[in-house]
């Protein structure tokens, strides 16, 4: 994510600070430090807001040390001012299997929240509190209720939030993945209308922008399962582009410029007889043409180190690998030769095709 810095890594995952957590720690800070003007309670209130993203921390860990456990990787984990976002590879299919991952995240809040009571209830609380007793309240009271409205939020059965998996995975115990998905988004868009109604009656603007965030969350999720449910029926061959333009490495850049502004493709095959040898992306040949002007060899700036699909497998495993790397379109093989490329855009064009033909609802898939 952009303007995230690394802070750590733990159990291997990487963890990142978005910079909008900045105004976070600020504004509290700031809040708590205005009724006092002591600066004892704007150091308490930053304390606090370090002690609960070290809860939400340990939130994602939950969720993603859970998957693991079912082979599933974390790319990294980035603290926002709204929660933690983790990043996993993948979301398991099998429906026990993400009903865990799901779990897993506020079932650390419940952990959490039974050792706060714990501590809180012991003989003598005064005593123990005195050494954490910085501010006016006491900070570990106020985590006790951060961290349990925190599990309660996330176990609202509505995507985004964790809930919302559990109802889907519970549904897909019956349904097949696609329509449980669908039945928990609608479900989760109903609660939206329900909250954003409240709001609305008792100004309550925090809650209408959870309502929007829910309602927008659910729409997301229903239309990325339809879509990768749909690609896991088609081959690649079925999607490719057919007509494109090849290049060769003793080309010159100029004639790859030609190619782009007399069509729409953006990357270029570079071919030595049948083999693909290389991928020349847009981004290349401008930097090609700033150094060495119309002038330079496609060989000397393409990709050699390249990902490929092959023309038998499906769409959606295809489609992954296009997404899991920083390219656009990925060259596609059948029996070692070049046959097409799968872009983006033109499985895009192929779910938005299907689905007029289908007579539904047409709108820009979301990839
Ligand atoms: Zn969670």
């Amino acid at each position: 994510m952009k303007w995230s810095w690394r802070i750590g890594r733990v159990a291997g995952i990487d963890l990142y600070l978005h910079a909008t957590f900045l105004i976070l720690v600020g504004y509290v800070a700031w809040s708590a430090y205005q009724p006092r003007r002591l600066a004892a309670d704007a150091f308490g209130g930053v304390l606090f807001i370090a002690l609960f993203f070290g809860v939400v921390v340990l939130h994602e860990l939950g969720h993603c040390l859970t998957a693991r456990r079912f082979g599933i990787a974390t790319h990294d984990i980035t603290l926002l001012p709204i929660g933690g976002l983790a990043r996993l590879e993948r979301m398991p299919e099998k429906p026990g299997q993400e009903l865990l991952v799901a779990l897993a995240g506020p079932a650390v809040n419940v952990v959490i929240g039974i050792a706060l009571y714990v501590l809180l209830r012991v003989p003598d609380p005064a005593h123990l509190l005195d050494g954490v007793r910085l501010v006016g309240g006491s900070l570990l009271v106020n985590l006790f209720y951060a961290n349990a409205l925190m599990a309660v939020f996330n176990l609202v059965p509505a995507f985004p939030m964790d809930g919302g998996r559990v109802l889907r995975a519970l549904l897909a115990l019956r349904l097949d993945y696609a329509r449980a998905t669908a039945t928990a988004a609608t479900i989760g868009q109903a609660m939206a209308w329900g909250f954003g109604s409240i709001s609305l009656f008792t100004h309550n603007w925090w809650l209408l922008i959870i309502a929007v965030f829910v309602f927008l969350g659910a729409e997301a999720e229903a239309d990325f399962v339809q879509t990768r449910s749909k690609l896991s029926a088609v081959k690649v061959e079925d999607v490719m582009v057919r007509e494109f333009r090849a290049l060769q490495a003793q080309d010159r850049l100029a004639v790859a410029a030609q190619h782009i502004l007399a069509g729409f493709q953006q990357d270029f095959p570079v071919v030595d007889g049948d083999k693909v040898v290389g991928v020349l992306t847009r981004r290349q040949l401008l930097t090609g043409l700033a150094r060495q002007g119309p002038t330079g060899a496609v060989g000397d700036y393409m990709e050699r180190d390249f990902r490929t699909a092959f023309h038998w497998e499906t769409t959606d495993a295809a489609f992954q690998r296009l997404e899991d790397c920083p390219c656009r379109s990925l060259p596609v093989l059948r029996e070692g030769r070049l046959a097409g490329m799968l872009t983006t855009d033109n499985v895009g064009e192929y779910v938005m095709i299907q689905a007029a033909l289908r007579g539904e609802r047409i709108r820009r898939p979301l990839l």
